[in-house]
């Protein structure tokens, strides 16, 4: 995918943006650009593919739900909102620079919002649609129903992982939505982009 567009775009909406081929690049730039810090990060299935709670562990204080071992959820993740540094992927981004988000609990929507002095978005090519519309409908009807699908939770969408039935289920993942228009003031965005599909 030719990402020229995407990146102007992001750049005029204040996104610092770098662009790497593949995940193994990606996550070495990652792993020499964060030490000795703070890091949270949320349950992504692209930080997980990309191998980082192991790479950053190793030099850093990580916090992941997915990973760190020897705390609860709620402690994890209390740990990551006040993290130096924030990873996430995103579920959509359109190539206009905009960056979705939806989220069950909503640890990752405030996270990506506000309270770090970094935040990284990090999204492989399979998640970039061509405007807010679409990068809306994905995050809606794709991530949120193969996420559901992945956590076996009892949804509608959860069956064949094929699209969002607005449900009222007690175990709908979907619950809080992050749009990032332009870069918010309070810390420094960095937006990661892989020519390779990530997560969902
Ligand atoms: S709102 Fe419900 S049906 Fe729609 S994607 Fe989320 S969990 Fe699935």
């Amino acid at each position: 995918m030719d990402f020229t567009e995407l990146k102007k775009n992001l750049e005029r909406n204040g996104f610092q943006v770098s662009v790497f081929e593949d995940a193994c690049s990606a996550a070495a730039y990652l792993n020499s650009a964060i030490d000795g810090m703070t890091v949270g990060m949320g349950g992504s299935v692209t930080i997980q593919q990309m191998g980082l709670y192991k790479m950053l562990a190793s030099h850093n204080s990580v916090f992941s739900n997915a990973d760190t071992p020897g705390k609860t959820r709620e402690e994890i993740s209390r740990e990551a909102q006040t993290a130096e540094i924030y990873l996430s992927s995103v579920n959509g981004i359109s190539v206009s620079g905009e960056l979705i988000n939806i989220d069950g609990t909503g640890n990752r929507v405030s996270a990506v919002q506000y309270g770090h002095k970094k935040v990284y978005l990090i999204a492989g090519c399979n998640k970039v649609e061509k405007d807010f519309e679409t990068a809306l409908y994905r995050a809606r009807n794709v991530a949120g129903p193969l996420n559901a699908k992945r956590l076996n939770r009892k949804t509608p969408c959860a069956v064949k992982g094929d699209r969002c039935y607005d449900c009222d289920s007690p175990d709908r993942i979907c619950r809080g939505l992050s749009v990032l228009w332009k870069k918010p003031g309070g810390c420094e965005y960095e937006v990661v982009l892989i020519n390779e599909d990530l997560g969902y």
